[in-house]
């Protein structure tokens, strides 16, 4: 076992980096002064589409320069690096919709420490793509003069995510989608997934790791893909499309309701406890307006949660249709893949043959269209529920 194991399917990016690591050796028992040697860098930007492992690979290139043997996932340096707890190795990731000035403040001070017990100090940003004009700069004052011995870790989406005077900068590491199969074995091995459920829940996340595990994981998440996958069969009129629209916007904030809710409640108790507030029945002005501000981030996390988990609804619908062209243009026919193409929802056969044959390619291209459409003006902030409902009546069947 070694750190790299668990970042599946990015063996060009490991090979990039392991030559890093091995740069980053020499540099440490060259001694303190020493000069750069030519493979390791201060600042790096590890960029990949959602789900295909970034965090993971910052995580384990960190441990990979923390330890003695350049990675061997078993000493104390590699576990907690991996863990998010090494002394020397900060991670940052924010649910703010921006990396605001005063996130990125107490950063540049660790940055400026030398390493206390560790090899390297190693910071990590995983939403580098959020950092806004103010922040982004005093970013890049740190960036361009590291000390000796600080490692700057940078992700995002894509390099043009990143404010360019950032990441002309950083060294750039791009991964790939990983493979289905490799994502299925990740979740056999590491999170004990049965290898069956393992299989269909990296199809039908096509291969986005996060998404599915928690398929593989959460059986009510995969009934609720289910259901978001069957509502096209029930959009039979205007009527129907419109509660079908306020049905998939529902489930998402009930959805991100539960995931937030409790932090939510934690958070708040810390504040109080942190201001010496705790059971008070009347706050204080000062401690009012402090629990007013957490209460104002928090709501605004709970808005981009429900519009996160309505995006994957979104991407769910697409996969369906996606698999209805496949069938259209004969690239699966019954027999099974004709040309090495395969359905991501092959369990739902059924209702694509169905859909397929009550359409034209014509028609699945511009429902398709349509759902990109929400999803851009749900991201361009239009009420979810308006953009949905829209939607829902452009992919009701032609009469
Ligand atoms: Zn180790």
């Amino acid at each position: 076992m070694t750190v790299w194991d668990d970042v599946v399917g990015q063996e060009a990016a490991i090979v990039t980096l392991k030559h890093a690591v091995s740069a980053a050796a020499q540099m440490v028992e060259a001694g303190p002064r020493s000069a750069a040697v030519a493979g390791m860098t201060h600042a790096w930007l590890l960029t990949g589409p959602p789900g295909s492992g970034r965090s993971t690979a910052a995580r384990a290139f960190a441990a990979a320069l923390q330890c003695v043997e350049g990675g061997c996932g078993h000493c104390k340096p590699c576990l907690t690096a991996l863990a998010g707890t090494h002394a020397d190795v900060s991670l940052i990731a924010t649910e703010h919709v921006q990396l605001r000035v005063d996130d990125v403040r107490p950063l540049i001070t660790t940055a400026q420490r030398s390493p206390s017990a560790g090899r390297w100090r190693v910071i990590v940003i995983e939403d580098a793509d959020r950092l806004n004009d103010s922040s982004g700069n005093v970013l890049l004052k740190a960036i361009e003069e590291p000390p000796p011995r600080t490692v700057w870790l940078l992700c995002a989406p894509s390099a043009d995510d990143v404010l360019v005077t950032i990441r002309s900068r950083c060294r750039r590491i791009g991964l790939r989608i990983p493979p289905v199969d490799a994502v299925a074995a990740l979740l056999v091995r590491r999170d004990g997934a049965d290898p069956a459920v393992a299989a269909f829940a990296a199809r039908a996340a096509q291969s986005h790791i996060g998404l599915a595990r928690r398929l593989a994981l959460d059986e009510g998440a995969r009934i609720r893909r289910r259901e978001v996958l069957k509502l096209p069969g029930k959009l039979r009129s205007v009527g129907a499309a419109v509660l079908a629209a306020g049905q998939l916007v529902e489930v998402a904030a009930d959805e991100s309701k539960a995931a937030t809710t409790e932090r939510d409640a934690v958070e708040r108790a810390a504040l109080l406890h942190s201001l010496g507030a705790e059971g008070l029945s009347t706050l204080p002005p000062a401690v009012r307006s402090q629990v007013r501000q957490l209460e104002e981030n928090q709501k605004r996390r709970a808005t981009r949660a429900q519009r996160d988990v309505l995006d994957r609804s979104l991407v769910d619908l697409l996969s369906l249709y996606r698999d209805v062209l496949v069938l259209q243009f004969g690239c699966v026919d019954a027999n099974g893949s004709v040309d090495g193409v395969e359905l991501v929802n092959a369990e739902l056969a059924d209702l694509l043959w169905s859909e397929a044959q009550a359409s034209t390619p014509t028609a699945t291209l511009r429902r398709m269209e349509a759902i990109g459409q929400a999803r851009e003006r749900i991201e361009a902030n239009v009420s979810p529920l308006l953009a949905v409902e829209a939607l829902m009546v452009q992919l009701r069947p032609v009469a």
